[in-house]
């Protein structure tokens, strides 16, 4: 371990704690003790974890970090969904969102408070609806960053979150790596103890990547956006699908559901006169079915400064009726944050609006 390469505690391993207790003369046994101070006492620095030796602790300070996310502003209140956006050590903004109970929320059960992870500041993907794509890509979260999303969440609304879902800014599968460390701690009953099919990643259609998940070991749920049944609505919206058209990603999703016997949700977020006409339900529920995959249609939430609208609420039904009628599971979500900007990267780009404005 090098001082320039300085880990930060929250993106270790339990094997990462055993060897940088045995590279400092510890017991292996030191690298539960620290998990346990972390993820079940959640205290926030190595002063704190009394049963540690001295010395210890304070190699430790030299050599690992132990960074923390600030909250910045919490908007909506319990019962409803709230929204947390949180300042990085090297002040970037970034947003996470707390979902309280409700029906089938991605094949969980109506009990489980669900928290919307954000993964990386901003987005490269652009996708001409969403707010996160807006103002471009600054950089990954590292998993200590993602981690601290789930612990700062809790520890500020009092709850205890037992679904996971990485639909906040960014995208997931282009930031695998950081995205696995964090999920592993966040699964492991070391970590933070949540089971796995508690736990989804959301994609906008990074094929490759879909398949490289699939080689993965951990039984997560996948939730591909699909936003569209053909290439040129796709290609319209989602600049991913010029790198990888429908059939590419839907083959990579196959390969996928196959491999993991899983069944995939595909996320279809309705915009009024782009995507949902009765042909794009048609072709959706033919897609789904030879899928075998369930479909969740949510209503597009306006983005200030954006032209797209979400359909009326019959137009919303009558799509949902008819993915239902060609046999296709599908839920029409009924937004709950709507009124607070639920909708990722909008509280971020609201608050940096609102700064720009009145800063120096
Ligand atoms: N990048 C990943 C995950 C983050 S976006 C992805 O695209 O899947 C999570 C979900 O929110 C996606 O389905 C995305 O299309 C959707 N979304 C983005 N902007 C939205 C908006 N204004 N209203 C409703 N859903 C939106
Ligand atoms: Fe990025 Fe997902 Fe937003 Fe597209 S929808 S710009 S992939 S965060």
């Amino acid at each position: 371990m090098t001082k320039e390469a300085k880990p930060d505690i929250k993106s270790l391993q339990l094997g990462d704690l055993e060897k940088v207790a045995r590279d400092l003369g510890e017991p292996s046994y030191r690298a539960r003790q620290i998990a346990d101070w972390l993820y079940q006492k959640r205290v926030q620095s190595f002063d704190e974890m009394t049963d540690l030796p001295r010395q210890f602790r304070a190699r430790l300070t030299e050599l690992v970090d132990f960074s923390k996310s600030d909250l910045v502003r919490v908007l909506g209140s319990r019962d409803t969904t709230r929204k947390f956006l949180f300042r990085l050590s090297d002040e970037s903004l970034i947003e996470t969102v707390l979902i309280p109970a409700s029906p089938a929320l991605y094949g969980s059960r109506s009990d489980r408070r669900t928290i919307c992870l954000s993964t990386q500041v901003g987005c490269a993907y652009g996708c001409k609806f969403c707010a996160s794509g807006l103002e471009g890509f600054s950089r990954n979260l590292s998993p200590n960053e993602i981690v601290d999303q789930v612990i700062a969440t809790e520890q500020e609304s009092g709850e205890k979150i037992d679904n996971i879902v990485c639909m906040g800014m960014g995208e997931p599968l282009a930031n695998l790596d950081n995205v696995l460390r964090a999920l592993r701690i966040i699964n492991a009953p070391w970590g933070l103890g949540i089971g796995a099919r508690h736990i989804t990643i959301s994609t906008s259609g990074l094929a490759p990547q879909i398949r490289q998940l699939a080689g993965e070991k951990l039984q997560i749920r996948l939730a591909v956006s699909l936003h569209g049944a053909t290439d040129d609505v796709r290609n319209q919206i989602m600049p991913i699908n010029r790198r990888y058209n429908l059939e590419t990603l839907l083959a990579a999703c196959d390969y996928y559901a196959r491999h993991k016997k899983q069944r995939l949700t595909f996320e279809y977020i309705l915009i009024a006169n782009v995507n949902d006409s009765s042909d794009q339900a048609r072709r959706l529920g033919r897609i789904a079915r030879r899928l075998d995959a369930k479909v969740n249609l949510i209503p597009y939430n306006t983005v200030h400064g954006l032209p797209w609208s979400r359909p009326t609420t019959e137009q919303q039904e009558q799509f949902l009726s008819i993915l239902r009628a060609s046999g296709v599971a599908a839920t029409l979500r009924r937004e709950k944050g709507h009124d607070i900007d639920a909708a990722c990267g909008q509280l971020r780009l609201q608050t940096k609006r609102q700064l720009q404005n009145t800063g120096p």
